[in-house]
């Protein structure tokens, strides 16, 4: 058995040889198209996921959806009869492509890059997860711990259906360890990631013809105009607050006064406090033009995750790492993930323990095959420690 000092370079030393079957396993996850909007393909991907973890000596529990893709969670006990608490790795297998997207993007490998559709975002996270396992098993480590894995069908539109259950899994956790693609090519871990939101301001007006009876209509492009023209200035890049205007549309014909227009607003902060405050601002606004009534639809989905739920856990990650040989970075992403709901709920979070990369969600999506066994050692560590 390995000892606290050579314990992750002893999953290291596991793990390298496996690259040809982590591989191997990642070509046939990612020809498993998942489309998160389509559950046909995404249930076979899911079922194709459950049968591996099947023979990793694991409890499998397939969560039925009615609309999306089946959900899979995973119950690793542990070594000891009576786990004390769990911990739980967390990602999603659903991708932003199509199917048939293969077709025009087909898993290949090419100089140390491995290339295909959701291979970054994050069908090689899940192979690094199962391959941690399998090094957690082989060092007959003791782990106390129950480890659930909790692979989702619907983060990229949003967790709609996916949500309540990563709640109350994370819940039950010591702390949460997400999947999600790291950063840049030095594949630093993502320690905060910004609250993210979207909102829908309605205005309605009264139409009116524009030449006939201007002073009868109210113009609800106008109101819209006024309204955005004061959302504008609470953006805060300092603090990191931001809000635009990124669709909108009103009115009917040239000479006609708008009864109605709307402006779809994309929302971030990075602090609960700021993503509070831009909330309330948003729920106060008050028509500027007389008789026009505003309506505000949505608001944050994801709420942020901050770094001093992450500092910890990214301290014992950048440990692990030196010990392995190579130095581990952290950085923030103005973009959400699952780890946001997790981390809001006070639960220790890390995230951006997936691949090495580029290219998430566009044609020239890969990974970095190299990062692969080590990045599944560096995860094994965490959850032989954590
Ligand atoms: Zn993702």
């Amino acid at each position: 058995m390995p000892t606290a000092n050579s314990l992750p370079k002893s999953f290291l030393q596991l793990l390298r040889p496996r690259l040809p079957q982590m591989l191997d396993t990642l070509r046939e996850l990612v020809n498993h198209e998942s489309p998160s909007t389509e559950k046909v393909p995404t249930d076979r991907c899911c079922h194709f996921l459950a049968d591996l973890w099947l023979h990793r000596k694991t409890l499998v529990n397939v969560v039925s959806q009615r609309h999306r893709g089946d959900h899979l969670r995973i119950v690793w006990p542990g070594t000891k009869p009576r786990p004390k608490s769990q911990l739980l790795v967390l990602g999603h297998y659903d991708t932003v492509y199509p199917s048939g997207a293969l077709v025009k993007m087909p898993f290949h490998l090419k100089v140390g890059k491995a290339f295909g559709p959701g291979v970054f975002d994050m069908k090689a996270g899940i192979v690094q997860a199962l391959f941690a396992l399998d090094a957690l098993h082989q060092s007959r480590l003791p782990v106390n711990k129950s480890i659930i894995f909790l692979w989702t069908s619907d983060e990229e539109i949003g967790s709609e259906s996916s949500r309540k259950l990563i709640e109350a899994e994370a819940r039950r956790s010591d702390a949460v360890f997400v999947l999600e693609p790291a950063l840049g090519p030095r594949g630093l871990l993502k320690t905060s990631r910004k609250g993210v939101g979207e909102a829908r301001l309605i205005v309605q007006g009264r139409a009116s013809h524009a030449g006939l009876a201007p002073e009868l209509g109210i113009n609800a492009v106008h109101e819209l105009a006024s309204q955005i023209a004061k959302i504008e200035k609470w953006n805060d890049p300092r603090r990191g607050v931001s809000i635009n205007a990124d669709i909108i549309s009103g009115g009917s014909r040239a000479n006609v006064i708008a009864d109605l227009a709307q402006a779809t607003l994309d929302l971030r902060a990075w602090k609960l406090f700021d993503m509070r405050a831009l909330e309330k601002r948003l729920h106060s606004l008050k028509p500027v033009h007389r008789g026009a009534k505003l309506e505000l639809r949505g608001g944050f989905d994801r709420p942020p995750l901050e770094r001093k739920r992450s500092s910890a856990l990214f301290a014992c990650a950048k440990s692990l790492a030196t010990q392995m040989g190579f130095s581990l970075g952290e950085a923030a992403a103005g973009g959400g993930s699952d780890g946001n709901f997790t981390a809001a709920l006070g639960i220790p979070t890390l995230d951006g323990l997936g691949a090495v990369g580029d290219g998430a969600h566009s044609s020239h999506e890969h990974i970095l095959t190299k990062h692969l066994p080590q990045r599944a050692a560096l995860l094994a560590a965490l959850l032989a420690t954590s």
